[in-house]
């Protein structure tokens, strides 16, 4: 029997790890699980409720009341977020609430919340989890762990070119401060900050098409999967 592995996928922000994950995942058949999107699901959330990060720290029981889960839409071939029930995916996308995640990350009960629900999530493996800390502090023993980036400029003009096609107005310079700002917090913040694990295999994507790091990544999936079966 082919033996089922975890797939960590961590790196900068926008450098393409949700359609690497989604792809891997589907050609793997495993569960696809965005762990930016539940950050996401929480910063709406509290941003919705008027929660301030000094409130949610000295009470960390109000993330009790934040449900994040997932549904699958065959027709987009897309995981889509749901909090509390209500379909979110397009909400958690907004320059919004991509401003405000970063700083609500670094809150460690928020980390502490969310980690253990994606750590449920991988139980019975056969997942592939894109996000920051995912190879270093989620799944610390996935036997896969890919790093990626790129130049924050192509990272920049991605980003923008997917939210333009989505319709959503957005400015490039805008896009551009926003994905370096969000990569220093990320990067410096005490709470399990953004690093590459030491057993993680670089994913430098600046100058590769799509199809190339598809084929690439699961190249590496197969060969761990071949090796441990
Ligand atoms: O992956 P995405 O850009 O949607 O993630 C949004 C934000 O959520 C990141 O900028 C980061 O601050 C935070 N995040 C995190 N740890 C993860 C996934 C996302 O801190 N595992």
């Amino acid at each position: 029997m082919e033996k089922k592995i975890i797939i960590a996928i961590d790196g900068h922000s926008s450098c393409g790890k949700g359609t690497l994950a989604k792809n891997l995942a589907n050609e793997l058949g495993y569960l696809f699980i965005d762990s930016g999107a539940m950050y996401r699901a929480v910063t709406l959330y509290l941003t919705r409720a008027n929660i301030s990060l000094d409130e949610v720290q000295a009470d960390p029981a109000i993330l009790g009341n934040i449900k994040i889960t997932f549904q699958y839409e065959e027709e987009r071939h897309y995981y889509e977020t749901y909090l509390n029930g209500e379909n979110v995916e397009n909400e958690i996308r907004s320059m919004e609430i991509a401003r405000k995640v970063s700083p609500v990350s670094a809150i460690a009960e928020v980390r502490h919340f969310l980690v253990a629900q994606q750590q449920q999530m991988g139980e019975q493996k056969g997942v592939v989890m894109d996000g920051r800390d995912i190879g270093t502090v989620v799944f610390p023993e996935a036997e896969l762990k890919i790093f990626m980036t790129a130049s924050a400029e192509i990272r920049a003009k991605r980003r923008y070119d997917e939210l333009t096609a989505k319709g959503i107005h957005v400015n490039y310079q805008e896009v551009l401060h926003n994905i370096k700002e969000r990569d220093f917090i990320d990067s410096n913040r005490a709470e399990s900050p953004l690093v590459k694990a030491e057993d993680a295999i670089t994913l430098d994507n600046t100058s590769m098409s799509k199809k190339q790091q598809a084929q690439l990544s699961l190249s590496w999936a197969r060969g761990v999967i071949k090796a441990l079966s």
